[in-house]
């Protein structure tokens, strides 16, 4: 199948670098010879039939802003048999001809189920929790990292001048790849992912009792949200180590903001790859990073990977924090 005509669009969280990945995927889109709609608010463009013609000036001066310039929504309709089937047909009376969706493995099932519509998409993964599965990096994720890490940096300049302990709750959905990275660049004294089980006597109250009896007077605690309440787990940690403590949650904080150069690069790369697939009409594809070489793959393969935090790892990072 030629592909004449595609559309891009965004679905789900917003990541930094979903931006360039869209610039990536027009420009070359373009210079294959192909027409661009970006469409608007994800699959909820598609019924309300919200579309822009792009041209290479349509993507200037967004490489390095965060957000979507295309707007991203979550849609109902979409999840059902007849929305899919209707969203196919608003894609051919619009000329579209396949889809690149940029988003996570909510957005790929969307995409799957459109390319049995008829309609070939090939996903991108862009998400700042990094929980897709096969993928081992997904866009915005390291993004968000830094700015984690910068805001926690923060909090320990706060925490050492009053001798407290600051527990910090970053984000990652159901997942610890962002709360392990940054508790282990902040040297965090204990890090709570959903991944691996922890014991709060042993694992946080005996850490710090330890530390503080060699002296240490300010600590961080890293905590996975959806993991537990962040606000009572600070009053405990105060109650049973007598340090006084306070509850950050970073929030959407973590979404926004300029990419990192590793975003920009990783999103040009993995939305000039997309274009390459689909421009054969080849669809129901993810693209994917996997041991330094972008791949992609069948997506209903891709969704039923697993992929999970390295306990090792984890081990290292309790094992130099004292
Ligand atoms: P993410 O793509 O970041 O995982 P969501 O899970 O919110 O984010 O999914 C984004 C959108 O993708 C949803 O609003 C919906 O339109 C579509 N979607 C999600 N799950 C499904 C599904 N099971 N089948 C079809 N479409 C889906």
């Amino acid at each position: 199948m030629q592909i004449k005509t595609i559309g891009v669009l965004t679905s789900g969280g917003d990541a930094p670098g979903m931006n360039a990945a869209i610039r990536s995927v027009v420009r070359t889109a373009i210079y294959r010879g192909m027409n661009v709609k970006g469409i608007v608010n994800g699959y909820e463009g598609l019924f309300n039939k919200e579309v822009i013609d792009m041209t290479d000036r349509s993507v200037s001066d967004i490489i390095h802003r965060g957000g979507t310039v295309l707007g991203t929504a979550r849609s109902e309709k979409f999840k059902t048999k007849e929305g899919v089937k209707e969203a196919a047909q608003c894609c051919r009376e619009l000329g579209i001809d396949g889809i690149v969706v940029i988003g996570g493995d909510g957005s790929f099932r969307g995409a799957r189920d459109l390319s049995l519509e008829g309609i070939p998409c090939v996903g991108i993964p862009g998400t700042i929790d990094n929980d897709i599965a096969s993928t081992e990096y997904t866009i915005g994720f390291d993004t968000a990292m830094n700015t984690a890490c910068e805001m926690t940096d923060r909090l320990r300049d706060t925490a050492q001048s009053h001798h407290r302990c600051s527990v910090v709750e970053v984000m990652g959905r159901h997942a610890g790849y962002l709360a392990y990275e940054v508790g282990t660049a902040v040297g965090a004294t204990a890090i709570l992912v959903p991944e691996i089980e922890y014991d709060l006597q042993k694992d946080v109250i005996d850490r710090m009792n330890a530390a503080k009896e060699d002296g240490k007077k300010h600590f961080i605690i890293v905590v996975a949200e959806n993991l537990c309440d962040t606000n009572a787990l600070s009053k405990e940690i105060e109650e049973k180590t007598g340090v006084e403590t306070r509850p950050t949650i970073l929030g959407h904080i973590q979404r926004g903001g300029n990419p990192t150069v590793r975003d920009r690069v990783m999103a040009t790369k993995m939305g000039f790859y997309a274009v390459e697939l689909l421009k054969d009409g080849i669809g129901n594809r993810v693209v994917a990073y996997k041991n330094g070489e972008i791949l992609n793959y069948d997506i209903y393969e891709a969704l039923n990977m697993k992929k999970t935090l390295n306990a090792d790892d984890l081990h290292i990072a309790h094992r130099v924090s004292r």
